[in-house]
């Protein structure tokens, strides 16, 4: 079995305490790693030193070209990359590989905004005044990251916050620690000095341990909702801000006069790529009564062809569920949305041959917007389709959720894709395709999906302070106490 230290100050710190991570496809336990919350604060003091040290000192373009280098030697190494993150969540390697591969592009993007971060000379407020503003560094960035595309979304903070300037506290999840470890690795390897990032492994614990530090000046949370709350309430003893992106329970919407192939093509890759544990899986799909029953039949159809298997073979369509607790509660709702009067068109059980891990593609029907699948985020490969006779009906239900992270509209209309884009209540709208990211392209969502967002320009706002300055030009300031 493998063994990893946390990586604190530039190199690895042996833990008080362990704990095993398995891979999903064989419920076998193949790395211990670090589960001690005490290494918090050894963590907290690297980054603090480093914020207020060699990191903090360096120019701005010398950042960039750190992050830079970390971009390549991901990419010289993405391929081992991609492998270890399959082997800890059971994704397929198609999609962790591509994953790995797509990180230099973050660090590329976000290396080149750390030079152009700049304040602004506001108009002037009186003759005698220069007001300026600054942007500065939040500090010591605490980042907490979930299990379903670890690299990804670990990259999605840091990418930003080292462009700001920041020092970062990472925790991976529980279920898949190890490659943010080998990333921080890398970073020293590219030549980051030491404390700039620091990965502490472990479970809730030691997450507790950084939401709830005075020496944390920003959380970055990518989780649960009810995680997220213990998050925020811990946070709040320090009053510190956070950036919570969380869960979704994302439409796909189809009218009639929508291509079908297309359509077909995105709600399955939508719900069933990633088995559907994914923050924006596409998992209520509402189709406009005309074609309905021939987008219900396709993809029922093809729900039950899709290959499942060794998330390490390239053949491989779908993985297995990242744990036994995951499967059970995607299970527990298949089994209520039965009890409530839904159909399994397709699916609905744990395949026989594949070692209990696999949940079957499911299709589920016979819904209203009531029913809990419809409302509950399911993290699994579980679809469930309603019908729907006019815009505004699709709008109405569409927007009758209590997430906003997504959606997906398939219509040849383009002003009403337009109609639809405005008036869906989410934080990111695909009109004829879904799930596209992109460094460039602000995401999060609205509504109990959270608030903040990742990637974009706005990302790097998340983590830089507004100072403003004001000089008095004249010599003109006055004793107040004397009259006239
Ligand atoms: P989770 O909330 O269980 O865990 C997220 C992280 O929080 C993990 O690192 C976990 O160890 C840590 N944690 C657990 N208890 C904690 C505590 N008390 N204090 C602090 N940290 C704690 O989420 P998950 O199961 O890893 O991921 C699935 C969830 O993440 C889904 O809801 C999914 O929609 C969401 N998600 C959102 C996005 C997005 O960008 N909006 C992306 C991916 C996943």
């Amino acid at each position: 079995m493998e063994s990893y230290d946390n990586w604190i100050n530039g190199g690895w710190a042996q833990p008080a305490r362990r704990m095993e991570t398995t891979t999903p496809f064989t419920g076998e336990a193949w790395a211990e790693v670090a589960d001690d919350a005490a290494a918090v604060d050894a963590a907290v003091a690297a980054a603090r030193a480093a914020f207020e040290g060699e990191w903090g000192a360096m120019p701005a373009a010398e950042r960039g070209r750190l992050m830079r280098k970390l971009g390549e030697l991901l990419t010289r190494d993405a391929e081992m990359l991609g492998q270890v993150e399959s082997r800890d969540n059971g994704k397929i390697i198609r999609e962790t590989g591509a994953q790995a591969k797509s990180l230099q592009s973050y660090y590329d993007f976000f290396a080149g905004q750390a030079d152009k971060i700049g304040g602004e000379k506001l108009p002037d407020p009186g003759a005698n005044f220069l007001v300026y503003t600054e942007k500065v560094p939040v500090g010591v960035v605490g980042a907490i990251i979930p299990w379903n595309s670890p690299l990804a979304l670990l990259t999605w903070k840091l990418a930003p916050l080292l462009a700001a300037g920041c020092t970062a506290v990472v925790k991976p999840s529980d279920i898949t620690p190890v490659t943010a470890l080998l990333l921080a690795e890398r970073a020293t390897e590219a030549g980051f000095p030491p404390g700039v990032i620091n990965i502490v492994t472990g479970g809730p614990e030691v997450g507790a341990a950084i939401s709830s530090h005075p020496g944390i000046d920003k959380i970055t949370f990518t989780g649960g909702g009810a995680t997220a709350r213990h998050v925020a309430r811990a946070a709040a003893e320090n009053l510190t801000p956070l950036v919570l992106e969380l869960g979704g329970k994302s439409p796909q919407i189809v009218f009639d006069d929508a291509d079908p192939d297309a359509a077909v093509n995105g709600i399955l890759a939508g719900i069933f790529a990633a088995s559907g544990q994914t923050c924006v899986a596409g998992s209520r799909a509402y189709v406009q009564e005309g074609i309905a029953q021939e987008i219900i039949d396709r993809v029922v159809e093809r729900a039950g062809t899709i290959q499942l298997g060794d998330p390490a073979d390239v053949a491989t369509e779908m993985g297995p569920a990242a744990s036994d607790a995951q499967r059970d509660r995607i299970i527990a709702m298949i089994d209520q949305a039965r009890a409530e009067g839904a159909t399994i068109a397709a699916g609905g059980v744990v395949d026989p041959d594949l070692g209990g891990r696999f949940v079957r593609p499911t299709v589920i029907t016979d819904v209203t917007n009531e029913t809990t699948i419809v409302r509950e985020e399911v993290f699994g490969p579980v679809l469930t389709i309603q019908t729907f006779a006019d815009e505004a009906e699709a709008v109405a239900l569409a927007n009758d959720s209590d997430y906003g992270l997504a959606a997906g509209v398939w219509s040849v209309d383009i002003r009403r894709c337009h109609r639809m884009a405005r008036k869906l209540d989410v934080g990111m709208v695909w009109l004829n395709t879904y799930r596209n990211v992109s460094p460039l392209a602000p995401f999060g969502g609205t509504k109990q999906s959270g608030y903040g967002r990742d990637n974009g320009l706005e990302a790097i706002d998340e983590f830089l302070e507004t100072k403003t300055v004001w000089v008095e030009l004249e010599g003109a300031t006055r004793d107040p106490f004397v009259i006239g």
